[in-house]
């Protein structure tokens, strides 16, 4: 029986005995079992995490011995980096130099960042209008948190909930992707080892009916969601019952915006690399590249060419750019919108269609002459497909470009430092990025406009999401 699931500090197999398999994307072949946990499990997680937020080992602890836990975590991630990563790579399927440096590094970096706000959660005091009073504000953990995460960054999106939950003293219930759980699992494991009291981090593995049952319960009083936006509004409906708080990291579909002016090397390798990444499977990829028509013909076969130089194979080989996509049914989502493209009109320069590999490999794809009402050009595909759009002046690319329920991220590619400026102003997005590809940074915020989601990840906006605010008044008279 796996033990898969860890409850107040103890690893175990679902009641019921339910398991699930993870795959490993590059063969399609089960590598590992999971244990599903059911609403017993889910019932008694939270019970743990609740006895667990008022407990002397966990809310005892002073500032400096909080924040030693979390840096020990992120030291524990770095004697076991190379390990991860293998595990990272074997789960979901990325090129092992992004498991490396991205989910690993990126990970400890997330623990080390939130160690240090530990003992700076600072109140304010106000100067208020009454006579002879004091006011103060402080920052109090929001309670047991629930950290849904999904399966593109699955150790790294978990560190982005899990260590500034614990930073502001919370519990949580995390629960991983059930295609991707496996980096999460040993990550519990090292959060254990570093030292993190029972019943403070609590591990559910399973699918979405254990992400719902967390999201209805009474007992939990946060969700913090990265994932589709369609889950997103399921969340929410679900979360009503005790107006829990919500933070959601929800879809996107990033347009990359080329002027007449930019630097075009640049502008194609950063365009390919911005939208290729982990095989696209980001919620910021640059998936929209609108481009000058000056540039168009020019900048297309470019990419057609950077692309096809690409090469495609498990995560694990050397050299591999792109590695598989995530599962069988998401390969078959991203081969009917490509299929989509080719119907709706579009003209099909590269690519387009599954690799003739073991595993759920597709072939990186370009297509030009794609108009906006095409559903490639609406729809998050999350995978290695990438569209180019033609236009003739700036307003028309910032018009289109936010003709978008969605509005996580933004490129724009220009030697003009007004124009950078202009349209990083008037695109509707979370983050805008110029004249580079889309990284994150623990220290950067992180959130979507619009349908791609509620909050700011990352940076000191992360305390407010973890933390509710107390102001408390004195007569001094
Ligand atoms: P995808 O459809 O690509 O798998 P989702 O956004 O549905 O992406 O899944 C992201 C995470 O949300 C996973 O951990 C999944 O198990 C969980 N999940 C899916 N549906 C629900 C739901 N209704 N309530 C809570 N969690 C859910």
């Amino acid at each position: 029986m796996s033990k898969t699931l860890f409850i107040g500090g103890t690893w175990q197999s679902a009641a019921s005995g339910a398991e699930f398999d993870t795959f490993d994307p590059a063969t399609g072949v089960a590598h590992a079992r999971c244990a599903d946990a059911g609403r017993p499990e889910v019932d008694e997680a939270v019970a743990a995490a609740r006895a667990a937020l008022d407990s002397p080992s966990w809310a005892g602890l002073t500032p400096p011995e909080r924040a030693g836990i979390l840096w020990r975590i992120g030291d524990l991630i770095d004697e076991h980096a190379e390990e991860l990563a293998q595990l990272e790579t074997l789960d979901q399927g990325q090129p092992i130099g992004i498991a490396r440096m991205v989910s690993v590094g990126r990970t400890a970096d997330h623990f080390r960042y939130y160690a240090g706000w530990v003992t700076k959660l600072y109140g304010e005091t106000a100067p208020l209008s009454h006579p002879n009073v004091l006011q103060y504000t402080k920052r109090e953990p929001v309670g047991v948190c629930a950290l849904i995460t999904p399966w593109n960054f699955p150790m790294l999106i978990a560190s982005w909930k899990i260590a500034p939950a614990l930073a502001c003293g919370n519990t949580v219930i995390v629960k991983p992707a059930e295609q991707t759980p496996m980096t999460t699992v040993r990550l519990v494991q090292l959060c254990q080892e570093a030292g993190i009291p029972d019943g403070v981090v609590n591990l559910l593995t399973g699918g979405p009916e254990t992400g719902r049952a967390l999201v209805e319960h009474p007992g939990v009083d946060k969700v913090s969601f990265t994932g589709s936006t369609e889950t997103g509004r399921a969340i929410v409906r679900a979360s009503a019952g005790n107006l829990k708080r919500v933070s959601l990291e929800l879809g996107g579909k990033a347009p990359s915006i080329v002027l007449p002016d930019a630097d075009l090397d640049a502008a194609v390798e950063g365009c390919v690399q911005g939208g290729l990444f982990n095989s696209g499977q980001v919620c910021a990829a640059y998936s929209r590249f609108l481009v000058h028509r000056s540039l168009a013909d020019e900048f297309a076969e470019r990419c057609a060419k950077a692309v096809g130089q690409m090469r495609l194979g498990p995560g694990s080989a050397p050299g591999t750019d792109l590695g598989p996509l995530v599962s069988a049914d998401h390969l078959a989502h991203v081969d009917a919108l490509a299929r989509s493209g080719v119907d709706e009109g579009a003209t099909l320069l590269t690519g387009g269609s599954r690799a003739d590999l073991p595993g759920y490999f597709f072939q990186p794809t370009v297509f030009t002459g794609v108009r906006d009402d095409m559903r490639i050009a609406r729809e998050e595909i999350f995978g290695p497909v990438l569209t180019i759009l033609t236009y003739d002046d700036e307003d028309e690319a910032i018009a289109r470009a936010n003709d978008t329920e969605y509005g996580l991220a933004a490129a724009v590619w220009t030697r003009d430092l007004a124009a950078a400026h202009r349209v990083a102003g008037a695109v509707h997005a979370g983050t805008v990025f110029i004249n580079m590809p889309n990284p994150t940074d623990a220290a950067a915020p992180w959130g979507g406009f619009g349908a791609s989601g509620w909050g700011n990840e990352m940076g000191s906006g992360a305390l407010g999401l973890y933390t509710e605010v107390k102001s408390v008044w004195t007569s001094l008279a």
